[in-house]
């Protein structure tokens, strides 16, 4: 809730019912200014308003959860990006290239058949390119994070579990994944902070529409 949202809350427990016209005056702000606010606390089931009565308090027991619940509408499957993968024998010196052709900041590594077998992510690559091994020879499977160390989000889940798991994990992407024959995981896609952020974006967005 904003500050203004969470002073007519108060306005509204301590005094309510109230009209909205008082409740402009006590914030010294015109009823148009208010409209808005009032119109998203009563949405959420904070206020609710009756006619000639005014507004009355209900609680925010219903609200506290608004961005969670919102989050939960929307899934992975209609989100998620391409996966980037290298195959396992790929070295660190094609891994690194195909980082900056692909412009990504973390590949999926993967068996035949696109089943997964790790994570590398720039700071993996860039740990071995420090060392004193040769990029053309070493394998990027060298690198990487492996199974069963990995955090993946499944084809079916919502992007709220999808951003608590980035920030659960601590890491920038997941691998979006799908069971596949012998239980082995098959990655079908990619969800990373910038998949969270532009949902952010767009769900902002359309209030200004
Ligand atoms: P960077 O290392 O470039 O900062 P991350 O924070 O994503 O990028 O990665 C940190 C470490 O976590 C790396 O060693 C990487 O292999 C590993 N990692 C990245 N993504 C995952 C994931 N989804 N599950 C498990 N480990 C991961």
């Amino acid at each position: 809730m904003s500050k203004r949202q969470q002073q007519i809350v108060a306005i509204v427990r301590d005094r309510g019912p109230i009209t909205g016209e008082r409740i402009a005056d006590e914030l010294s702000l015109t009823r148009a200014t208010l409209r808005p606010d009032l119109a998203i606390l009563t949405m959420a089931g904070i206020l609710d308003a009756r006619p000639r009565v005014g507004y009355f308090y209900i609680g925010d027991h219903h609200a506290k959860d608004l961005v969670g619940d919102l989050f939960r509408k929307y899934q992975v499957k209609d989100y998620k990006s391409l996966p980037v993968v290298v195959h396992e024998h790929t070295t660190v010196y094609d891994a690194v290239v195909t980082m900056f052709l692909e412009d990504v900041g973390t590949l999926f590594v993967v068996r035949d058949e696109g089943v997964l077998v790790g994570v590398a992510s720039r700071k993996d690559l860039l740990k071995v390119a420090i060392g004193q091994s040769n990029l053309h020879e070493v394998p990027v499977s060298v690198a990487m994070t492996r199974m069963p160390n990995i955090t993946t989000i499944d084809l079916e889940a919502t992007m709220y579990d999808a951003a608590r798991k980035l920030i659960e994990a601590e890491v920038d992407s997941l691998p979006v994944v799908r069971c596949g024959s012998e239980q082995q995981l098959e990655v079908v896609g990619r969800i990373t902070k910038t998949t969270v952020t532009r949902l952010v974006v767009e769900l902002g967005s359309l209030r200004n529409v």
